[in-house]
């Protein structure tokens, strides 16, 4: 008998059909109250999950007794009860790699935007601000040869690394738990306590995941140690960053922008003083999405579903102790 899969959110015709070819699917294209009694229902039979922007909490594990494995079509897993899912036998898959340059494309146009005042100057020149030639209230701030410091230099981390250090000559600072000496050997990349990071350099990444160690990382000491003239760049998740402090460091000028692909709360509360804060760039949590990146993330999640549910092991899986 075909293994039960429930699939949740947009998929491509092809992923939908690749599933179908060796399970029975449950398509939910949209969650939303007037369904959610039929994909609970759909849960409670399911051997497998995949989607985007999955809500699993220890509930909905408890009302689904045969699952086996879920697919997140993401490389962040915060959003999941892991251990209850580790205790459980349950896989949890994630799609890391194939994101990973999108999302670093994604940090270096937040640097890049947020330093020369790109989205700020777009709406001033629409809002008609154009009359004669720029002056010094239009100027930013270079980006080609100023320190980058990078927050967990991971992949991401690390592919946002070498497009500073390699595309735009700028010296590589890193904190992280351990060194990376092929970094440092191709990049030149240094590392160094976090403190010293945020005091050396001009643009600040984050890129580390949200777990309990690293929730509100980034608060008011952070912001402060950091140079006025600073850029601060967010494309991990936005509770790493205590955003109440963010805000209180840019409407006290101690750091002179910031480029946010993620939030505490999202979509952004319209009532948020980052809103109108024309120093800080605001994009709706893009980071991977690219018509390109977004299908490959789903193949490789509908490939990890399938092999799990197979009895495989799966390229990808964030809770590793569950295939002993
Ligand atoms: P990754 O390869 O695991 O890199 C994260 C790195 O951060 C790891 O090397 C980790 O080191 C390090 N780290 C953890 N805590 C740290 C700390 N306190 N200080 C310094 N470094 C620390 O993951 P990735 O693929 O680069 O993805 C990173 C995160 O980006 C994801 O978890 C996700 O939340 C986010 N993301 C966001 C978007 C978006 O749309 N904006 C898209 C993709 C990913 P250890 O391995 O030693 O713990």
């Amino acid at each position: 008998m075909k293994k039960r899969v429930v699939a949740v959110r947009r998929l491509h015709a092809e992923h939908l059909d690749q599933l179908k070819q060796e399970c029975q699917v449950d398509y939910f294209p949209e969650l939303n109250h007037s369904n959610m009694d039929d994909f609970l229902s759909s849960m409670a039979q399911a051997h497998g999950l995949i989607g985007g922007k999955l809500a699993i909490d220890e509930g909905l594990l408890e009302r689904s007794p045969h699952l086996e494995v879920v697919a997140t079509i993401s490389v962040g897993y915060d959003n999941f009860p892991v251990e209850v899912m580790t205790q459980k036998g349950i896989a949890l898959c994630n799609t890391p790699d194939v994101l990973t340059e999108t999302t670093a494309d994604t940090g270096f146009a937040l640097i890049m935007a947020a330093s020369r005042r790109v989205a700020e100057l777009d709406r001033w020149v629409r809002e008609g601000q154009w009359r004669a030639h720029i002056g010094e209230p239009q100027f930013g701030c270079d980006v080609h040869g100023k320190t980058l410091g990078i927050i967990g230099l991971g992949r991401i981390g690390a592919a946002v690394a070498r497009r500073g250090a390699l595309g735009f000559g700028m010296p590589v600072l890193y904190s992280h738990s351990s060194p990376k000496p092929h970094l440092e050997t191709t990049l030149g990349a240094k590392r160094c306590s976090m403190d010293s990071l945020l005091e050396q350099s001009d643009v600040v990444c984050v890129t580390v995941p949200l777990t309990r160690d690293t929730y509100h990382l980034i608060g008011l000491d952070a912001f402060k140690a950091m140079k006025p003239s600073g850029i601060f760049v967010n494309i991990s998740r936005g509770a790493v960053v205590d955003e109440k402090a963010l805000i209180t460091a840019l409407q006290a000028n101690e750091i002179a922008g910031a480029g946010l692909d993620v939030f505490e709360l999202e979509p952004l509360p319209s009532d948020s003083p980052l809103m109108t804060m024309p120093q800080v760039v605001i994009l709706p949590h893009i980071g991977s999405a690219t018509h390109e990146t977004r299908a490959a993330m789903a193949q490789l999640a509908v490939d990890n579903l399938l092999t799990a549910l197979r009895g495989e092991r799966p390229a990808n899986l964030a809770n590793s102790q569950v295939w002993v």
